[in-house]
């Protein structure tokens, strides 16, 4: 859609901080079911299942990462094998090597820094090697106490879709969101947005018509 037509909608359909609550109503009416697809039990396996999730599908993930939480359990664990070993465990995750050497790295420092525990700020998260901020705020929204907004490929998509942002840094799109979510849906949000793009605004194929945000999104292609 050309820009000035886009503009054009975006007037029609009204001012974002307008729209976002209806936008998360009718969301979770339509996905109550969205969470966060991968297994795990504590907070460490939370931690290693999201930097494991880099670049891979969450399915394989959970297929790795069943076997390996047993073998290993505790930060010590993943320092007491060789990276050879660990490379081999996490293999099918892809980029293996890097993800491997980024693991022990961040479990050092974990025991050198924070007693063995998974910390709960980001700050103190994107210290360890492999953790950037969407990884930092995917773990502390699961942790129950989210200090941003998780941005990923789906988020962006959906945020600019649906005229939230008119950016394309993931940094620039979640400071535009923090402006208009209340705080208690940062944590809910991007679960609601990673379903709605997978299951009905596909980043090619959106099916505008079955959608149920079509007359709240600027970029419908069929008005229903
Ligand atoms: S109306 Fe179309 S473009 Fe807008 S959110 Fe729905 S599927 Fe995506």
């Amino acid at each position: 859609m050309a820009r000035s037509y886009l503009a054009e909608a975006r007037r029609r359909r009204g001012p974002r901080k307008a729209r976002i609550g209806p936008i998360l109503d009718r969301l979770q009416a339509e996905h109550p079911d969205a969470r966060i697809a991968l297994a795990f039990r504590n907070d460490l396996e939370l931690l290693i299942s999201v930097m494991l999730s880099a670049q891979t599908t969450d399915v394989t993930v959970n297929r790795v990462t069943k076997p390996l939480f047993e073998k290993y359990r505790t930060p010590q664990d993943y320092l007491a094998v060789s990276l050879t070993e660990l490379e081999n465990d996490i293999r099918p995750t892809g980029t293996f090597r890097q993800k491997a050497r980024n693991l022990q790295a961040a479990m050092a420092l974990l025991l050198e820094e924070f007693d063995g525990r998974v910390p709960d700020t980001l700050e103190e998260l994107v210290r360890l090697p492999g953790v950037g901020r969407k990884t930092a705020n995917v773990v502390v929204a699961e942790q129950g106490a989210p200090q941003g907004i998780v941005v990923d490929t789906h988020i962006r998509r959906l945020s600019q879709r649906l005229g939230l942002t008119g950016n394309d840094d993931p940094v620039a799109i979640e400071r535009d969101l923090q402006r208009i979510v209340p705080r208690e849906q940062w944590a809910r949000l991007p679960h609601l947005f990673i379903w709605h793009g997978r299951r009905v605004c596909d980043a090619r194929r959106p099916r505008c018509e079955t959608c149920v945000l079509n007359d709240l999104c600027p970029a419908a292609r069929v008005a229903i």
